[in-house]
């Protein structure tokens, strides 16, 4: 099984790319941004607990995000793999997630990582919230939050898949189609 980890500073475009990805390699795309907004729609307990902290434009708890993914690794038959789309974001969760995949007899195939400077950040996400109304695009100081999350605690996952040797980095700027190009030149 193949498990990708598409990673980026919010905006850069790893849910508009992540379709023709899984599309192409056969994979499950698993985005924890979307489980979690699923989970705030349906009112369950765990969105309930999730809601105020993702429209704080904080990270949720490392366990809640970690038991997600597992159960959908458990529960997902016919693919060729996985693709992680905002997770992990901490090491914690990078290192919850080697365990998880070692269990298996599995590891990370690589993490493919968009890259757009933090001047474009702000500017996709005002687009963004024009589009999908996303309460965490709307309000400057979440979307702020958000991006200094991003430096202190997911940023490190760059050192960690480089040491491992698994860190691809493609360049974000440009069309969509052009990005795509780039990603798909990595995996292939
Ligand atoms: P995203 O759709 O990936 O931009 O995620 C939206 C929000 O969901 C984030 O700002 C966090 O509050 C929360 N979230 C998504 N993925 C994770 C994760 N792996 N760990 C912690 N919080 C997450």
């Amino acid at each position: 099984m193949k498990y990708y980890v598409l990673f980026g500073p919010p905006g850069a475009g790893k849910g508009t790319q992540a379709g023709s990805m899984v599309e192409r390699y056969n994979l499950c795309h698993l985005s924890t941004g979307e489980l979690l907004r699923s989970e705030i729609a349906a009112g369950t307990p765990l969105g309930l607990q999730a809601k105020s902290l993702i429209e704080g434009g904080n990270l949720v708890p490392d366990e809640v995000v970690e038991g997600m993914i597992e159960s959908k690794f458990q529960n997902t038959k016919g693919v060729n793999g996985f693709l992680l789309d905002g997770f992990p974001r901490t090491i914690a969760q990078a290192r919850a997630l080697d365990e998880m995949l070692s269990k298996k007899g599995e590891e990370v195939t690589a993490c493919i990582s968009l890259m757009i400077p933090d001047s474009l950040i702000r500017e996709r996400i005002a687009n963004r919230a024009k589009i999908e109304g996303r309460a965490d695009d709307a309000r400057d100081e979440v979307v702020l939050n958000r991006i200094d999350t991003y430096h202190a605690k997911t940023e490190p996952l760059i050192d960690y898949y480089i040491e491992k040797g698994k860190y691809r980095e493609i360049d974000g700027v440009g069309s969509i189609e052009d990005v795509r190009s780039r990603i798909f030149a990595a995996i292939d």
